[in-house]
């Protein structure tokens, strides 16, 4: 098999320098060495933890973001509670692709993307869709959105991206082996197919940010490509090859086996809802959930695309809304996959997972509240058949989920500054599952008052 490398090397290692000082000192995909660098947390603070007096930490939501905060806390010495309305893993957390994705390192929002709005707003079952009636509310968010899109807002934040996800994998490793769930995560890389070289030319710029970061990209071909997956039509012709991806086969079962470890090593989860807070003297001094009121010491909000009007309750405004996506599961797709695949032609993944094959994707702004269009999920069906032609939908489930979304596709990750013993953890977007064990431990981090690695300014709450 013949893998080339598609593009002459970029300014990757000084970018991805940039970006981070790191606690390993080692970015395994330039093979650089860089000198450690600590950036301390934006409020001077005792330090708790395991170095002097223990937090009881509330964490609301029990999404993978949230456990793996959870978790992380727990692993500083401190006592944690989970609250979260449903079981672990429930939300959004229920039905991802799957990708642990470091290199993911473009934003959603990209130069150009203006004169394609018009278009999505004509195609209700396009890649990415508004509902006529969501537009009013959606449309400051939007403006967010295009602004973020502007080639300089485009390296800055895909700066931010790289200094924060590409520790994705091993900051997953200690939760997934203490949880026994290493059967769960698989690191065999990804696919980004397309329909031939043209195909792939208009995805150049996105490609170059990434060689620019220092992310590894092999161009795969024809012959070669259909070595590596059989079913595909042959008319996919061409591939990048991420190797430095994992992805996990049942993205419920890790949140819940997560979950299960949280509660085995002492953590509390209460499955309940959180109504608001009680405020003495303008500080949070309970917390309001739908069966009783608890005292509290420091909260996490990570409540998901939830976590906005909570935020707000506690005196921060965040432009958080939810970019909805669907599934569609086929428990007998009869065709084999061997690798996790994203289409660069129909935008979306192609997932092989434990019970089946999951093909996910899309982008619907309708809100939290409307109901969803399952027409949706059925167009990846249609889209991922052209792909592999022996793709069955026998049994086929469909689902949808609200993804955390902020318009420069940046999570918050941020002590708040009104209150100094409240902390968020939201907004991750699309990569929210590729992002939960990094936030984790960040958030770990500023609670305990310890140093951390990056420089935490692009995630701060009162950015926009
Ligand atoms: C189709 C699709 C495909 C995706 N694929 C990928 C992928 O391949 N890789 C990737 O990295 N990411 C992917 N994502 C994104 C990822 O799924 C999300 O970013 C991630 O799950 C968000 O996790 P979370 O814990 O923040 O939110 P959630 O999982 O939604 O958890 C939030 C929790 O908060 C709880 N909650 C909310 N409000 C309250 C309240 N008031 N009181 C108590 N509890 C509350 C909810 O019940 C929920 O359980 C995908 C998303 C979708 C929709």
């Amino acid at each position: 098999m013949r893998i080339q490398t598609p593009f002459p090397a970029g300014r990757g290692k000084e970018d991805a320098a940039r970006g981070r000082g790191p606690a390993t000192g080692l970015i395994p995909e330039a093979g650089l060495v860089l000198a450690p660098r600590q950036f301390s947390h934006e409020f001077p603070m005792a330090d708790n933890g395991k170095n002097g007096n223990t937090r009881h930490v509330t964490v609301i939501g029990a999404g993978i973001v949230g456990v793996c905060c959870g978790l992380y806390l727990l692993r500083d010495g401190h006592k944690v509670t989970l609250m979260d309305a449903q079981a672990p893993g429930e939300g959004a957390s229920f039905g991802s692709a799957g990708f642990i994705s470091p290199g993911s390192c473009v934003p959603i929002g990209m130069p150009g993307l203006a004169s394609k709005v018009p278009g999505m707003l004509m195609d209700p079952l396009g890649p990415l869709t508004i509902r006529w009636r969501y537009l009013p509310r959606i449309a400051p968010w939007l403006l967010r959105f295009l602004a973020a899109s502007s080639p300089k807002r485009v390296e800055e934040i895909s700066l931010a991206m790289r200094a924060l996800y590409q520790s994705a994998t091993e900051d997953f490793q200690p939760l997934v082996g203490e949880a026994k769930a290493a059967n769960l995560v698989r690191r065999d890389g990804r696919l980004e197919i397309y329909r031939g070289e043209h195909s792939l030319a208009k995805a150049q710029l996105k490609y170059d940010i990434m060689r620019r970061r220092g992310v590894t990209l092999d161009i795969v071909k024809g012959a070669d490509l259909q070595k590596l997956e059989p079913a595909l039509a042959p008319e996919y012709s061409v591939a990048v090859r991420i190797p430095d991806s994992s992805h996990t086969t049942d993205p419920f079962r890790l949140t819940e086996a997560l979950a299960k470890d949280f509660q085995r090593q002492g953590g509390t989860i209460l499955r309940e809802k959180v109504l608001g807070f009680d405020m003495r003297g303008g500080v949070p001094a309970g917390i309001i959930g739908e069966g009783a009121r608890r005292d509290l010491d420091a909260l996490v909000v990570a409540a998901g695309a939830y976590s906005g009007s909570l935020a707000r309750q506690l005196g921060s405004k965040v432009p958080l809304d939810t970019e909805r996506g669907y599934h569609m599961m086929l428990p007998e797709p009869g065709i084999e996959l061997r690798f996790p695949i994203s289409s660069g032609d129909h935008h979306f993944a192609i997932t092989p997972m434990d019970g089946g094959i999951r093909l996910a994707g899309t982008v619907e702004f309708a809100g939290l509240e409307a109901a969803p269009n399952y027409a949706r999920a059925d167009k990846l069906y249609a889209s991922a058949r052209l792909m592999f032609p022996g793709l069955q939908a026998e049994g086929a489930e469909r689902w949808m989920g609200r993804r955390p979304s902020l318009p420069d596709s940046l999570p918050v990750i941020s002590r708040s500054p009104v209150h100094p013993s409240v902390f968020y953890a939201f907004g991750h977007g699309h990569l929210g599952l590729t992002g939960a064990a990094v936030t984790g431990k960040l958030i770990a981090e500023l609670v305990t008052g310890k140093p951390h690695n990056i420089d935490l300014s692009p995630y701060r709450v009162h950015r926009f």
